[in-house]
């Protein structure tokens, strides 16, 4: 089940269209629905609803081509064939994926599909499956059974193999936004990908963007734990509470897949929140970092050199934040600085 975040955003990003010298701005918003969830661009300034609609196009290519659930995406075809000749979008896509696989030791693994598609994520008809036919698909699963030559681009999957680029895609198309806005006379811009945030340049009023975090406790699935100011980054969460389902045993099963046991993911994270100039990057990480759990995810940002933040959720409902936020954050739940 899919909570709809556009409510939240709205309440959030919404600032009077006037600019700090009181001259009208003109804003534009425009509600889409892609990628399996609802999305919100609303841009400022004179070209506004030229930059909405531009923003609209390149979502819905985009979705066209890493969509696992149309027939005629370029994964989907990708998928069929078992080889490809990458490039542009699927050839970077594809490269960082390996990279973030490769340092998340395959919490992040492109090549989770058939899992995914084993549980019923991809079909909506859910169901648990038997651990053996959860071992026999493991022995297909994992992106070291792939081949891919960067120089030339040349993918072969293994026996079976089928990506999915679901884990990035968001993150990626917001970082693909940016290019877009800057062609456009537009001061400004927040948009939402199914509750994931990117800024853009400034707010018509001069202050900073504020994002909202989404209190993963919510059963509404509609207020806030946490805020926080983040001018031109990428706000991006993965949580268990976004797409899961109940089983017959009466337990709850979610749809991020740790790639190391063919089950949904379990650690003491309830959600994940990366923050960073790096949209792409900031999705696959918070996809890898819920699975990995607290200590291994603490530990991955002290190894890369502390360059994005994070805001982990712990199952006992304590909130821990990156030293970089702590002037740019606000809760009134318990929480810690993590250094
Ligand atoms: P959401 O798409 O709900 O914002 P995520 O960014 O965490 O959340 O992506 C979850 C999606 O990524 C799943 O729906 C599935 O398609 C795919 N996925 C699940 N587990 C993994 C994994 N371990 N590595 C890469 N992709 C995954
Ligand atoms: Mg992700």
């Amino acid at each position: 089940m899919k909570r709809f975040l556009t409510v939240l955003f709205i309440i959030l990003s919404f600032v009077p269209a006037v600019s700090a010298q009181g001259k009208s701005e003109t804003v534009h918003t425009q509600e889409i629905f892609a990628m399996d969830t609802y999305m919100s661009v609303k841009c400022y300034g004179k070209e506004a609803e030229e930059a909405c609609m531009a923003a609209e196009r390149e979502i819905q290519r985009l979705d066209s081509l890493l969509s696992t659930g149309k027939e005629d995406s370029e994964v989907s075809k990708i998928n069929r064939t078992g080889s490809a000749v990458l490039s542009g979008d699927l050839k970077t896509l594809m490269e960082m994926s390996l990279e973030v696989w490769e340092k998340t030791s395959g919490a992040f693994d492109v090549t989770v599909y058939p899992l995914v598609e084993l549980w019923g994520f991809s079909s909506k008809e859910f169901r648990v499956p038997g651990k053996e036919e959860i071992k026999e698909t493991l022995k297909i699963t994992g992106s070291d059974k792939l081949s891919y030559d960067r120089e030339s681009g040349k993918l072969v999957l293994g026996d079976s193999q089928k990506l999915d680029f679901g884990g990035i895609a968001k993150g990626y198309t917001s970082m693909k936004l940016k290019e877009v806005f800057s062609s456009f006379d537009i001061d400004g811009a927040i948009v939402s990908l199914g509750g994931n945030v990117q800024t853009y340049g400034a707010k018509p009023d001069g202050s900073p963007w504020r994002c909202g975090i989404q209190d993963p406790f919510s059963s509404s699935g509609q207020s806030v734990i946490a805020a926080i100011e983040a001018d031109n980054l990428a706000v991006i969460t993965s949580g268990s509470y976004e797409r899961f389902f109940t089983g017959e045993d009466g337990k709850t099963y979610h749809h991020i897949i740790d790639p190391s046991t063919g089950y949904p993911a379990e650690s003491d994270l309830v959600s994940v929140t990366i923050i960073s100039k790096n949209g792409a990057e900031a999705d696959a990480l918070s996809t890898a970092c819920f699975v990995m759990g607290m200590e291994k995810a603490v530990k991955l940002w002290q190894d890369s050199g502390r360059k994005y933040e994070m805001i982990l959720i712990t199952k006992d409902g304590t909130l821990h934040i990156t030293g970089g936020l702590k002037d740019s954050f606000q809760t009134n739940s318990k929480f810690e600085i993590i250094y």
